[in-house]
Parts: structure tokens; C-alpha cells; sequence
């Protein structure tokens, strides 16, 4: 007879996990307002007040930016849309690199190609999974124009080393702080911490509209360039008055009233939201120190964690045993979270594969047929994809980390405790795994 229910035993948990439920009533009555006022959007691609959106979005930027303490915030219809608005408004242009993640959501990295731009992917630092600032320094050519950093999975980079290599080198840091929504870095917000920072509300984050996204800065020439971007450029310059019109090329990235109505609810929440997300990871991991093949997620000094997903690491050599044997084990044990159910049990193994692995940059075909802008005429340097370039974010893929999200607002200690022996219960058995 044997325990472990991958073996043929009694699972740990049969009843679905709590959906992670950020809308309510609060919502539904902000929605309902703007129903009756008739006005679903107030956008104008042309030089006119509503340039700048309608009564909503003006509430939510301004909401926005009080709560991160910076001078703009700028809606969007997404983060992939906020990423765009901001690598275009500072500058990048064909030719130039910019040094990026490739261990992060696939548009981190896209962004400069947009552009005409070539990502230059350094490797990840092994304990807090973010640019590791020692490859960031190795990556540097005469052709760097930006950093864009990804304060994965909930805490922010590492400010200090990153900004001097910036300062230096005299080249913006683009924060795309899509999965830290209120994490902390000393007394600040993430998406705050660099020259232009991007925040996700699609449906996955710590609060949302469905989709959109905020971009912010400090910087009142880039919010302009951003605004521009967001909502047709190219045909707002000439009465604007606008002089410079490199990149002035717009796309229509305009967040609607209802969002921007939702939005103003959710942000009202996030605090609460974040405030029990942290304090059931840390119940999780301090019920799972006794794992000893199991590495828990570290915070980095001075910051704060939100934790959009628990990143786990899985000693190998430790357990005797590899990790895939161990998550398959505990997913045996446990079920799917309500309207997820397809999903499985959300344990995942390797969260993304290092982007350079995308058929894209192996084959060097993003826009058109002839490799642009992964080469030249514009671009002179000969960009790097090859497996192996950045072997940390190779290991947590193929062998160490894995993420779990079972611990969304929502859940019961009980629910907490299901997944506390669940990983107990296949460290306790491990001998059935064979
Ligand atoms: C979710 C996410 C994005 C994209 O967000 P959207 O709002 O869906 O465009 C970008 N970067 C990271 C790190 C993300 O997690």
C-alpha cells in the first residue's frame, strides 16, 4: 500500500481552490455610472482637451499617481501597450541594443523590436531572479541605449547597482513592474524606481480591469512623449506644437471609461489585497522550512515582496530525487482552483523558457522577411541568442525553480494548510517515488 496518491493513494485535496475574486459590488456600481452617463470613452486622436481622455482616466491617473508618489501616471489599454509607449519615448531607434530579461513575460523583451531595436538578453541573479547587474555590465556596447528591468515575480531589482550602470553609462531604466504592483524598495514604490515604470491590470494581477496597464514617470518631456504614443501621434504634433518628432509614430493604446472606473475601485483594494497575499507566503514558507531540498523565495534587502507568484527552488542533490518528480507528486495531492479547472493545480515548473529560445530570435525573423532588426544595414552588432548565453535563467527553467499560486487572497488558512501537507506529505513518502 502506498501513501503518495501519484502512487495510487488517498489524495490530501479533491475540493477546488477559491478563485481569486478582486470585483464586487463596488465595481458594478462605478460601471453603472458611467452606463448612464452614455460616455464609454472620451479619447480624441486629435489637438483637442479630450486628447487626454475623459473624466475617468483623468480621476484614475491622478489617483494613481498620489498612491505611487510620482508626478504622472498614464492609462493604457495594457502593459505590453505601456512597454511600447515607453521604449519608443525615449529614443530607441534601429541600431540600438537594449539589455533585457530573458527570463520574463515575452513583451519585456519585444518592446524594443517595435522600435526597430535589438534585445540584448543578460542573465538573471540566482536567489532574487531579476537582471543580474554583473552581466547587465558585461553586455554594454557603444550601442546601448536602455535597460529594461523586471522586478519578477513581486520585488524590485537591485536599484543601487542597476542605476549606477545607467548613470554611467548615461541611459534610461525602463521598470516594467507588471507582477509588483506596491512592492517596495526602501521608502518607494516599484515602477518608480527608474526613469519610466509600466504596471499590468490584466485579469492574471494583483488588481485589474479585464486588461490595461499604467505608465509613469517623473519626467514631464517623457509622460508627454508617452501620451503621444498612446493616442495617435503623428496626427497631434503639428498643432500641438511638438518639435521633436522622432517615434511619434501613435497606436491607439486608450484605456476606456469602464476600465479606468474599475480601476479607480480596484486601486482602493490593493493594499488590502497585497497585505494578505504576503502574509499567506510567509505562513507557507515558514510551515515548509523543514524541506531541506526545498529553497525558499529570499527578499532582497530594503525590499518588500508582493509576491505575484512563490517562486520555490527544488535542490536536486539534496532530495536524491529531481524536481519534476517532486512537483508531479504534490500535484497528485492537491486539486484545481475554481474557473481554472483546465489549468490543473496551479504548481508550475520552469515558469518561462529563456526568451532567446523563441523561434523568433533563433531564427532572427521578427518584422518582414529579411531579419529585421536583428540585422543590418542600421544595427552593426551582431547580437548573441545561442543557447547557453545566460545559463542561471537556463537552470531555474530546465531544473531548479518552480512557481505556485496557491495563496491568492481568498484563501483559508485551511486551504493554506492543504498545501502545507501536500509538501510534507511527498517529502515524508519520498521513498515511493522510487
Ligand atoms: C503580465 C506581464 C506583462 C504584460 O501585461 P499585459 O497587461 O497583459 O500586457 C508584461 N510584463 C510582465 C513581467 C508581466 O508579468
Amino acid at each position: 500500500m502506498f501513501h503518495l496518491a501519484i502512487r495510487g493513494g488517498k489524495p490530501i485535496r479533491r475540493k477546488t481552490f477559491p478563485f481569486y475574486a478582486t470585483v464586487g459590488k463596488e465595481e458594478k456600481k462605478a460601471l453603472g455610472r458611467v452606463i448612464d452617463s452614455g460616455v464609454l470613452s472620451k479619447f480624441l486622436g486629435s489637438w483637442h482637451k479630450d486628447f487626454y481622455g475623459g473624466p475617468e482616466i483623468r480621476k484614475l491617473e491622478t489617483q494613481w499617481a498620489r498612491f505611487f508618489k510620482i508626478k504622472h501616471a498614464i492609462a493604457v489599454n495594457s502593459a505590453t501597450s505601456g512597454l511600447y509607449c515607453a521604449v519608443g519615448a525615449v529614443g530607441i531607434e534601429p541600431g540600438d541594443e537594449v539589455i533585457v530579461s530573458p527570463y520574463t513575460m515575452s513583451a519585456s523583451a519585444t518592446s524594443p523590436i517595435i522600435w526597430g531595436g535589438v534585445p540584448v538578453f543578460a542573465d538573471i541573479e540566482e536567489d532574487f531572479f531579476c537582471l543580474d547587474p554583473r552581466s547587465v555590465e558585461e553586455r554594454l556596447t557603444s550601442r546601448t541605449k536602455a535597460i529594461i528591468i523586471v522586478d519578477l515575480f513581486g520585488q524590485p531589482y537591485d536599484v543601487q547597482r542597476i542605476t549606477a550602470i545607467a548613470r554611467k553609462k548615461g541611459i534610461p531604466v525602463i521598470e516594467d513592474a507588471a507582477q509588483a504592483t506596491a512592492a517596495t524598495y526602501r521608502d518607494r514604490y516599484a515602477g518608480t524606481l527608474g526613469d519610466l515604470g509600466v504596471f499590468s491590470l490584466n485579469c492574471h494581477k494583483h488588481i485589474q480591469s479585464g486588461e490595461g496597464g499604467v505608465v509613469v514617470t517623473n519626467d514631464d518631456r517623457l509622460a508627454e512623449r508617452v501620451r503621444l504614443i498612446r493616442n495617435h501621434a503623428e496626427a497631434v504634433v503639428r498643432e500641438k506644437g511638438e518639435k521633436d518628432i522622432v517615434n511619434m509614430v501613435g497606436f491607439n493604446f486608450r484605456m476606456t471609461e469602464l476600465e479606468a472606473a474599475v480601476n479607480q475601485c480596484q486601486l482602493k483594494k490593493l493594499s488590502r489585497f497585497v497585505r494578505t497575499r504576503v502574509a499567506n507566503c510567509e505562513y507557507l514558507s515558514r510551515q515548509l522550512r523543514n524541506i531541506p531540498a526545498l529553497i525558499l523565495p529570499k527578499v532582497r534587502p530594503y525590499a518588500s515582496h508582493v509576491y505575484y507568484m512563490q517562486p520555490f527552488r527544488w535542490n536536486s542533490e539534496a532530495a536524491g530525487f529531481d524536481r519534476h518528480t517532486f512537483v508531479e507528486a504534490v500535484r497528485a495531492e492537491l486539486a484545481p482552483t475554481q474557473k481554472n479547472e483546465d489549468f490543473g493545480v496551479r504548481i508550475w515548473e520552469g515558469y518561462c523558457k529563456p526568451l532567446y529560445l523563441l523561434p523568433m530570435y533563433q531564427k532572427k525573423i521578427a518584422i518582414g522577411t529579411k531579419g529585421y532588426p536583428f540585422l543590418g544595414p542600421q544595427y552593426t552588432g551582431s547580437v548573441d541568442y545561442s543557447k547557453g548565453i545566460c545559463p542561471v535563467a537556463e537552470q531555474m527553467y530546465e531544473k531548479e525553480l518552480f512557481t505556485s499560486d496557491l495563496m491568492t487572497p481568498g484563501f483559508t488558512t485551511r486551504d493554506l494548510d492543504d498545501v502545507v501537507m501536500a509538501f510534507q506529505k511527498v517529502w515524508k513518502y519520498r521513498e515511493e517515488l522510487g
